[in-house]
């Protein structure tokens, strides 16, 4: 039976069912940016009631359109870490609740698998879905990371960053730049009638062996650079050509580790930014790679990545027991496809 997929790791509420096969039935996903940008950031304890306030009418809602009631479902899937332990705690056991009361399977998600695997998704790339090993890219407001995709469960974490996320980069340059939270987008607009040359910024590790990432010191840079007077849509301009360059070039490196990678894809919402589409697109056709972008809605949080996950997972015989505890850390690494 269809897979209903729960999503509540960090500030998006997010309700999906998908069909034994893949396709998607419904989808929904409520965003809880207003209620933290007043605090300019993600609120852990709002975020949790907000997901309990909304997470069973919204899963209520994809049923509906999906026209299925609980009892047609055929499994259960969420999203149980890595992220803030309080709404991983609410999704969680609202599917277990599910799973329990409707004698169905569940599986507990890790958030970055279902990353890691929505381009697989059947019918979702015009390419098609990727072959393993490919490389994936998470950039994100949490996440940076270069990981090479091997297998079901099997995830090899090539880099990440040494401080601050890339997205997260982004709302802090944003924020120095008077921009609302959350400030990539914002920022994205005001780089677009900027000049980069006319203010140098560092690029933080390029060239540098390995794939990490670094961003600390580039936001030092854009406070020091306003300070000095320069232009806010040069500096804009100028911490974006960076961050777009420094990616590049670690997805280069990456892909130099993963010799045999069929393709790059981006994950995140910092994979909307086009400057930095551009600058990957490149850098994996210099190597003789695609890029794979799935589509915006499915590249940041959402629920249908975790009911696909859960869908391999079920493929694979793999189920977690009712008494699973959802980890707010839980590397990749950790993960088996095997039973
Ligand atoms: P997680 O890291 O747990 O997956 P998140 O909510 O932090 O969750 P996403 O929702 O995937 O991450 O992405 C949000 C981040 O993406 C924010 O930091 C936001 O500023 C950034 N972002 C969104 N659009 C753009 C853009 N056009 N350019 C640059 N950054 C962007
Ligand atoms: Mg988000
Ligand atoms: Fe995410």
């Amino acid at each position: 039976g269809p897979v209903l997929g729960l999503e509540s790791s960090c500030d998006e509420t997010a309700a999906a069912v998908l069909a034994p096969d893949g396709a998607i039935l419904a989808e929904a996903v409520l965003s809880q940016e207003k209620e933290h940008a007043v605090f300019g950031g993600v609120v852990p304890e709002i975020a949790a009631r907000a997901h309990l306030a909304a997470l069973p009418g919204l899963a209520e809602t994809v049923l509906q359109r999906a026209g299925l009631t609980y009892g047609d479902l055929g499994a259960v899937a969420a999203t149980s870490g890595p992220g803030l332990i309080g709404g991983l705690i609410v999704g969680a056991s609202f599917g277990k609740g599910v799973a329990i009361a409707h004698g169905l399977p569940f599986v507990a998600v890790n958030h970055l698998e279902a990353h890691a695997l929505t381009a697989r998704l059947p019918g979702l790339l015009e390419a098609g879905a990727p072959a393993f090993p490919y490389l994936l890219l998470l950039v994100s407001g949490g996440h940076c990371q270069c990981v090479a995709v091997e297998g079901l469960g099997q995830y090899r974490r090539l880099g990440t960053t040494l401080d601050d996320a890339v997205g997260e980069a982004f709302d802090k340059a944003a924020k120095l730049m008077g921009l609302p939270w959350p400030g990539g987008p914002h920022l994205e607009r005001l780089a677009g009638v900027g000049d980069a040359r006319a203010v140098p910024l560092p690029r933080p590790l390029f060239g540098r062996p390995g794939c990490d990432f670094s961003f600390s010191g580039l936001k030092t840079a854009v406070a020091r650079a306003l300070a000095q007077g320069a232009a806010r849509e040069d500096v804009a301009a100028s911490f974006q050509a960076s961050v777009a360059a420094v990616l590049a070039d670690r997805a280069k490196h990456a892909l130099a580790m993963v010799p045999q990678a069929t393709a790059v894809v981006v994950a995140g919402g910092v994979a909307a930014n086009g400057a930095v589409r551009t600058s990957l697109a490149a850098a994996a056709a210099a190597l003789g790679v695609p890029m794979l972008a799935p589509p915006l809605r499915l590249c940041t949080d959402n629920a249908v990545m975790v009911a696909w996950a859960g869908i391999e997972r079920l493929r694979a015989g793999l189920t977690d027991p009712m008494d699973h505890n959802p980890r707010p850390r839980w590397p990749l690494a950790e993960l088996t496809g095997a039973a």
